[in-house]
């Protein structure tokens, strides 16, 4: 074993890892980075399939990233926000209030564009806190509207995952990661995941590789959410925020929202007074692609050459707060964003004396080197080319995956845009899962690693989420690789 896997055997805790499974294998030691290829100590080349879990969007060791750090390097690479501005934070800011910016005309609710404006910025340093962050706001800023006494309660969606620290953890409902911290937990409320591929409501039939027969219902688990918000109304009781990942539920087990979903039930909870809270922690920076989705009324033509950079924008929802963080520096440095309304910034205007202000802040809020990063990042979504690149690369992931389609083993594809998974089942026509202690999506990935391709699984599901910059014979490299691995953990007659 290498020096360095000796120390990192010695004292590094890994993150949502069995440390005795750990332990019992010599790690790969990542050192260098060049577009969407890592290597490491060994000199052994693999393709980061995950982006290094959903986080660089543009590649590693992307010049004009690096150039942005380095120049900001020479200037200062950090100084507080408590008390002080700064020019690549400000200028962040701005450039994160246009991207995400309504377009004219196209909503049909009451409220117009305007209102809808996110037009306040706060720092952090990742999707926990962004989210974090956007609780706190929203709590407070119900207490203030509603009374100093009300108890503003949360909804989020069954399987959803917002991030690790309590706040974020309360909001999550997967049993497995939560579990163990009931006690310190509040209670929030979980409504119905449009779960097609699990959904006692779906009538149509399992068929291979057809995507057209997906799903056929009458939209119930769009009542089940009706039900919950008219239940909270009828005991007095509203919610104060809906949270919710918009159009794919990543850590759920990429669960895609069929068109329509989130439209249908953000203007549920709007019209039972809920704030919006968008989680795009994963999903935002175009993973979810480009083209609009489900358009209502014409696209702006403001935003990054026209191109919807956020999920929200391609359902027509604009939320109260939206979280950002993984993509915002092109997955270079920790930062992270919640961008929310003037009116909810108002409600914590107030004379000094009042207290009225937002307690709450990091160390590194507004940091000089991420929003550096950033600004760099931002840019580089923006030609043209870049897009109709993107496009042509989910077009090829659909196509190379749509092979596995084959394989027994593969109960259900999913993407949307350029974020992928691949769920695995005891045999397609059963649907029986694998129980988790069969490892049977850790084993798939193992067997990926050592044909050169590195991801990671959510349980049975296998996930897909290439950098931008992959060239299709990369992306050909990573779908092939998943399939022999899938067909070698699994044979045939086994
Ligand atoms: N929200 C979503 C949707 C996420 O996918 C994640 C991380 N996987 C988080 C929040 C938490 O982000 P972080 O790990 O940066 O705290």
């Amino acid at each position: 074993m290498n020096a360095i896997a000796r120390l990192d055997h010695a004292h590094v805790w890994h993150p949502f890892t069995q440390m005795r499974d750990w332990l019992r294998t010599e790690p790969l030691v990542l050192v260098e980075g060049q577009g969407a290829v890592l290597r490491d100590i060994r000199g052994r080349e693999y393709l980061d399939a995950n982006s290094s879990i959903w986080t660089n969007l543009h590649g590693h060791n992307h010049p004009k990233i690096n150039a942005a750090i380095r120049a900001q390097l020479g200037k200062v690479a950090h100084t507080s926000s408590l008390g002080f501005a700064n020019e690549p934070a400000s200028r962040l800011a701005a450039e994160l209030v246009r991207i995400s910016a309504p377009s004219r005309g196209g909503r049909s609710d009451s409220a117009t564009p305007n209102d809808r404006q996110l037009n306040k910025v706060f720092f952090s340093d990742d999707g926990s806190t962004a989210v974090e962050v956007a609780l706190k706001l929203a709590y407070e800023c119900t207490r203030r509207t509603r009374g100093p006494n009300s108890r503003p309660r949360f909804l989020a969606i069954k399987g959803a995952y917002h991030g690790d620290t309590v706040g974020a953890v309360s909001l999550g409902h997967i049993d497995l990661f939560h579990r163990a911290y009931s006690g310190l937990l509040f209670r929030s409320d979980s409504v119905m995941a449009p779960y097609c591929y699990r959904c006692p409501f779906n009538r149509a039939k399992p068929e291979r590789a057809d995507a057209r027969s997906y799903r056929r219902c009458n939209w119930e688990c769009v009542g089940k959410v009706e039900t919950t918000l008219a239940k909270a109304a009828k005991l007095r009781k509203p919610y104060a925020g809906f949270v919710f990942e918009p159009r794919m539920q990543g850590a759920a087990g990429m669960i895609p929202q069929p068109d329509g979903w989130l439209q249908r039930v953000t203007e549920l909870g709007r019209a039972h007074g809920a704030l919006l809270i968008a989680d795009e922690v994963m999903t935002g920076f175009g993973r979810t692609g480009t083209a609009p989705v489900q358009g209502r009324g014409p696209r702006a033509s403001s935003r990054l050459g026209a191109q919807s950079l956020f999920a929200c924008q391609q359902e027509d929802v604009f939320p109260d707060f939206l979280c950002v963080a993984k993509g915002l520096t092109g997955g270079y440095l920790p930062m992270a964003a919640t961008l929310t309304t003037d009116a909810v910034f108002g409600a914590f205007l107030g004379e000094y004396s009042e207290f009225k202000s937002f307690f709450h802040g990091h160390s590194f809020t507004g940091n000089q080197l991420g929003a550096a990063a950033a600004l760099a990042s931002l840019e580089l979504l923006k030609p043209a080319r870049g897009v109709t690149a993107r496009r042509t690369l989910e077009a090829t992931l659909r196509k190379g995956l749509d092979r596995l389609w084959e394989l027994p083993q593969v109960g259900d594809i999913r993407q949307i845009g350029l974020v992928a998974g691949v769920e695995l089942v005891r045999h397609w026509q059963t649907k029986e899962p694998f129980a988790l202690e069969e490892r049977a999506g850790i084993r798939a990935c193992e067997a990926m690693a050592k044909r050169g391709v590195l991801t990671r699984p959510i349980g049975n599901v296998l996930v897909l989420m290439p950098p931008y910059c992959t060239t299709p014979q990369q992306l050909a490299r990573m779908t092939d690789a998943m399939a022999e691995s899938i067909a070698e953990v699994f044979p045939r007659s086994a």
